[in-house]
């Protein structure tokens, strides 16, 4: 490796909370052979952008990214891994300045590859993506004040047919529990105070007899963790179990779910090869918030899927209305090579996916308010993130953004407040002197 001194890195993640998780270990990595990381867009001797191809947006991102860095980097050595890396290798191959493309099966591993010296051409690694569990090898020493996304699963067997990742990131397959179990133990000691479980399809996991719900009750053991999240998570595959760790006041599981919609159409579900029908998404989410009073629920729904009628947004529409559902995460359907749907006629228009996307954020934000408005006058607990203008903003359990105005150091601090009501589109409340033990 050529002498540098000091050595810097310099990171990128796009696309999902698994992605943010793989690049916080690469980080890792490069921290303990002696690597600074700086901020993208510095000057840097290592580049790396850990990409996504879940949307065509998302493949013409990951290579604006890698462009602007090789621009200001020319002498950097540049590696590009994950999802884009395993499915549009040829088209990053053109990208002068890049020596390194890894898909998803050695991306952990991309530390072991970077070399200062630039290539000709780029080195590609795109290996079969292998079945079997895994293990992960951690190397964090770092303090950590944020909330820590803990990989536990990667990969996804069910084929919806609008979805490249079971492509890009292989069959289902689940973390070793022990191994899980001990890089949990490591983020908390290191200061994370609230764990996010992350992967592709997590309510799948199954490692050795064990499920999700062993995993959440293994990780409330550990320690000094204030709170476990369970991030994205498939209607199909939601353990009842939970509730009840989420309604017990002694759990750190917080009371919580983001279950992808998708569309509230029969025939659109139908035709995503989805696993439910509408009825069934909504009798499951009036489920989740007549057991878990206080629930956030949260989800994604797709707009414009090949065919989509005037009648069929609506039916979506109407569905998250009558939904308990406080907020949508809402995307327009994106063709993508090699997956089923691609062979449905009937493409519509972007005009017409942008209007249905616009309705669907503002329903979106009214029900959100309506949420943080029922919350009024309940005592929660917040953990605090970050701080602009005088106001400190964090999460509750229930994942309501609440502002406190504050000038004490709250970084990263579990605090006790009275939500009093909503400003713009956060909550607001009052700080209390010392933290409670809270129910969401
Ligand atoms: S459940 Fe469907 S949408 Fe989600 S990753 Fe698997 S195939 Fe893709």
């Amino acid at each position: 490796m050529r002498a540098s001194t000091p050595k810097k890195a310099s990171l990128h993640t796009l696309g999902c909370r698994l992605n943010q998780s793989e690049t916080a270990l690469i980080e890792d990595q490069l921290r303990a052979k002696g690597y600074d990381i700086v901020p993208f867009g510095e000057r840097a001797d290592v580049g790396i952008v850990n990409t996504c191809t879940v949307t065509r947006e998302a493949d013409a991102k990951s290579r604006q990214l890698v462009r602007s860095f090789v621009r200001k980097n020319p002498n950097a050595s540049v590696a590009v891994i994950g999802c884009y890396a395993q499915m549009g290798a040829a088209a990053i191959r053109d990208i002068e300045g890049v020596d390194l493309i890894i898909g998803n099966q050695e991306k952990l591993n991309v530390v072991d590859y970077i070399e200062n010296e630039k290539r000709e051409t780029p080195l590609v690694i795109r290996d079969r993506i292998e079945r079997d569990d895994f293990e992960i090898a951690f190397a964090g020493e770092q303090p950590i004040d944020r909330r820590a996304n803990l990989k536990i699963q990667d990969g996804c067997d069910f084929m919806c047919s609008f979805c490249v990742i079971p492509f890009a990131r292989g069959r289902a397959r689940s973390r070793a529990m022990d191994n899980l179990f001990e890089e949990a133990e490591s983020l908390v000691a290191r200061g994370a105070k609230e764990i996010v479980l992350t992967g592709v399809n997590i309510g799948t996991y199954a490692y050795d007899g064990s499920d999700i719900v062993d995993v959440v009750d293994a990780l409330d053991l550990i320690e000094g963790v204030a709170r476990i999240r369970i991030s994205s998570i498939e209607p199909t595959t939601i353990p009842e179990t939970l509730f009840e760790r989420m309604n017990d006041s002694n759990h750190t599981l917080a009371p919580y779910l983001h279950i992808p919609l998708q569309s509230g159409s029969d025939r659109v579900l139908a035709g995503m090869k989805r696993q439910y029908t509408a009825a069934d998404y909504l009798d499951f989410a009036r489920l989740a918030a007549r057991h878990v009073p206080g629930i956030g629920l949260g989800t994604d729904i797709m707009v414009g899927f090949p065919g989509e009628s005037d009648e069929e947004f609506n039916q979506t529409l109407q569905l998250f209305q009558e939904s308990p559902l406080h907020y949508a995460h809402v995307f327009k359907y994106s063709e993508r090579e090699g997956t089923a749907s691609v062979r449905l006629s009937d493409q519509l228009s972007p005009e017409i996916a942008a209007r249905r996307s616009a309705m669907l954020r503002k329903e979106s934000a009214i029900n959100r308010i309506k949420f943080y408005e029922q919350n009024a006058g309940r005592l929660v607990d917040v953990l605090f993130e970050q701080t602009e203008n005088g106001y400190w903003t964090g999460y509750t359990g229930n994942y309501i953004r609440v502002a406190v105005a504050s000038d004490a150091p709250l970084k990263n601090k579990l605090r006790a407040v009275t939500i009093e009501g909503t400003m713009g589109d956060l909550a607001y409340g009052q700080l209390l002197e010392s933290s409670v033990a809270a129910p969401v």
